[in-house]
């Protein structure tokens, strides 16, 4: 069976902490689309971690992870993280590199920061790690595959002598600066080569076997339905599909595999970067809540940026969940509420003198003001319980609330970082 672990907001749901939560019953994990631009933050018993590329059920001994066709890999920051995680004691996971990823080149990176450089102020917010640059080249067909590390000297040279020449025009005449070179090009690949070499296979082969043998495999997204370039706020949307569907492309299996959509959302709201976010809050009361958010604040697992803070949006977090086909919803980050006297929640838009609860296209989305509704807190700790029927009444009517808003079933509520701080929840609308 595949389950796919996704956002349905602007990232930084908590997903790599459902992922590392449900890889205890998972033999495989994929990731199958966008790179190291994003980041996990898990804490369990090795430690607390920031994971950028690597699946976040690396931490077990019994599962396979694996680097789908979809991804974006930056080779050298990807075995970075390996080390980074086995030099705190994790043993040494299994892992899979697809033969059909395709590999971020230091030029991709350049080329980001270049554009953010000339852009200024219109700039796009990009975290510089050439995600658009990259995506840009694979769909303009002159990115590496994996498996083309591998291919004859004299037939990978002719390709970079190709590449460069379009490369070398922009990097002379728009941004004025240092040329590309064959002979770098070709040592990064070969360095590249020589680092996934013991690590390459045919994914899509490997899961279709594993799906036979009857195992479980997890696909773990990243960024959320806000952010994928088709059905999020675009421009200001990352390069890649956020959405389940994507999983069977990124990772090669068949999309009627894809049994349970985990579609993570987060009890209020946060995003990095640019682009409008109706729900938005400033001051005072934003730092306050970014400050408490998550665990030790709203701050970039990446990047370190502070992110921008709101309160709950049901008219994003239902677009994001139906564009995800939610199967369930995993509610997370409730716990950080519990300081509240009120907690204000964004119920509709008004456009233009009319309120709507359809999540509208990005040209109508900056004229929308926020629908508030203020719900009771509950003024209270809810760390640590572990029924539903224990939590606070108004806890608990916060999340029916927020369930019959959106229409998806929340049947796991998260109240805490850690793998353990999970309430699973029968949901009058789980079929
Ligand atoms: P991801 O990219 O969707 O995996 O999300 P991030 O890792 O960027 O952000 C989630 C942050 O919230 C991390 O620091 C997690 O440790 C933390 N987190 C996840 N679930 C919970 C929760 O239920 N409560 C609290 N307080 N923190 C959580």
């Amino acid at each position: 069976m595949v389950k796919a672990v996704v956002g349905a907001n602007w990232g930084d749901e908590g997903k790599g902490k459902i992922t590392d939560m449900l890889a205890e019953n998972a033999d495989i994990v994929v990731r199958f689309q966008g790179g190291a631009n994003a980041g996990h933050t898990i804490k369990n018993s090795y430690g607390k971690f920031a994971l950028h590329t690597l699946p976040s059920g690396v931490f077990y001994d019994h599962t396979t992870s694996v680097i789908g066709n979809g991804v974006a890999l930056n080779v050298p920051k990807f075995f970075e993280e390996v080390n980074s995680i086995t030099s705190k004691g994790v043993p040494m996971p299994k892992i899979m590199i697809s033969d059909r990823a395709q590999v971020v080149m230091p030029y991709h990176i350049l080329f980001d920061e270049y554009e953010e450089e000339r852009l200024k102020g219109a700039a796009f917010g990009s975290t510089k790690s050439g995600i658009a640059p990259f995506y840009s080249d694979k769909f303009a067909k002159i990115g590496f595959q994996v498996n083309e590390l591998f291919e004859e000297e004299s037939i990978l040279r002719d390709k970079i002598k190709r590449v460069i020449v379009q490369k070398n025009v922009l990097l002379e005449h728009l941004y004025h600066k240092p040329t590309l070179k064959e002979d770098e090009i070709y040592d990064t690949l070969m360095e590249y080569k020589k680092m996934v070499e013991p690590y390459v296979g045919d994914v899509s082969a490997f899961l279709c076997n594993a799906l036979k043998e009857g195992k479980t495999v997890l696909l773990e997204g990243q960024l959320g339905t806000l952010k994928d370039t088709d059905h999020g706020i675009y421009p200001m949307v990352t390069s890649s599909n956020t959405i389940a569907a994507y999983g069977a492309v990124g990772a090669g299996v068949p999309p009627y595999e894809i049994k349970q959509i985990v579609t993570v959302v987060k009890a209020y709201s946060s995003s990095v970067g640019g682009g409008d976010f109706v729900s938005e809050i400033h001051g005072a009361e934003a730092d306050e809540l970014r400050n408490r958010g998550g665990d030790g604040g709203e701050y970039g697992a990446t990047t370190g940026r502070p992110r921008r803070v709101g309160w709950f949006d049901c008219v994003a977090s239902k677009y994001g969940c139906r564009l995800q086909g939610t199967t369930d919803v995993a509610f997370t980050v409730l716990d950080v509420l519990g300081y509240l006297d009120e907690i204000p929640v964004c119920v509709g838009y008004e456009i233009d003198g009319e309120v709507t609860t359809d999540f509208p296209v990005t040209r109508r989305l900056a004229a929308a003001k926020p629908v508030w509704k203020k719900l009771p807190g509950w003024k209270s700790d809810i760390r640590g319980i572990k029924k539903y029927e224990e939590l606070p009444e108004n806890c608990r009517k916060y999340i029916e609330f927020v369930e019959e808003q959106i229409g998806y079933p929340i049947t796991m509520i998260s109240n805490g970082p850690a793998r353990e701080d999970i309430i699973y929840r029968e949901s009058p609308l789980k079929k």
